[in-house]
């Protein structure tokens, strides 16, 4: 579902992905962590082209984005992110957050999308705010409406971005349930995040990023009880 081969990236003079490797299969959940800087966001923003690689290849759903610049439409639909920042519509409700896309992007009807929408309102227990604003909500609330927003793109990928990390410590357990429960229905998932519970839980591959290079890539038991690698074992030190 997921090819980056030989991705490299570069800031400036800054190289901020070396050779990058990873490949996911459909229905495959990976969970990538490492230091700040390392690069994790770069790479996950390869595979929606919010970022450009500077070499290397770059396939999604066997669709080379190094190749075909037309596609870009097509790729933020199947690949929807979500973000550390829920970057919700504020003057908008929340079920208008979840609609405006599939209508003005996809070309969905209105009642479709709201149909759908309501859906996956519920599906994240918040059917009840439909007509709310994101500043009514908790940040936690918040963030399950931008999950279910990238939902009603009807995705076949969904990346994360650190989703939990601007929570507050009660409000992270309703974000990762609600992604454990995703994790489940079988999409294809690359999700950044330090949260090793749920890591465990539903990821086939933990890879771990330091200095723009995988470090180490492994099954969660083999990589969190046993980590090969020397800088895996001083992060994991620091966070365990
Ligand atoms: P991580 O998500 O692992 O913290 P990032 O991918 O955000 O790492 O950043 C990797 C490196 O690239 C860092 O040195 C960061 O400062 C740099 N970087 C990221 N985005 C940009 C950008 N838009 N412009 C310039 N440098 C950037
Ligand atoms: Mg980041």
């Amino acid at each position: 579902m997921i090819h980056l081969s030989g991705v490299n990236k570069y800031f400036g003079n800054n190289h901020v992905l070396k050779d990058i490797n990873l490949h996911v299969k459909p229905a495959e959940k990976v969970v990538v962590i490492g230091p700040s800087g390392s690069g994790k966001s770069t790479m996950i923003r390869c595979i929606n082209q919010l970022e450009k690689p500077d070499s290397g290849e770059v396939t999604v759903d066997g669709i080379n984005l190094m190749k075909s610049k037309a596609q870009l439409k097509k790729i933020r639909q199947e690949a929807a992110m979500v973000f550390q920042q829920f970057n919700l519509y504020p003057h908008k409700t929340v079920l208008e957050n979840l609609t405006i896309a599939p209508i003005l992007v996809q070309g969905k009807n209105r009642d479709e999308a709201e149909q759908s929408g309501l859906d996956f309102l519920t599906r994240v227990g918040l059917k009840d705010k439909a007509s709310a604003y994101p500043s009514q909500l908790s940040g936690g609330q918040q963030q399950r409406v931008a999950i279910a927003r990238a939902l009603n793109m009807h995705p076949k990928i969904m990346l994360f971005d650190e989703p939990t990390s601007a929570l507050d410590p009660e409000m992270i357990k309703e974000v990762l349930d609600v992604m454990v429960g995703l994790a489940h229905s079988g999409i294809t998932m690359v999700c950044v995040t330090h949260e090793m519970g749920f890591a465990r839980e539903v990821a086939d591959h933990v890879i771990f990023m330091a200095d723009g290079q995988i470090l180490e890539t492994g099954t969660p038991s083999a990589f969190f009880d046993n980590p090969q690698n020397e800088r895996a074992q001083q992060f994991l030190s620091k966070i365990l």
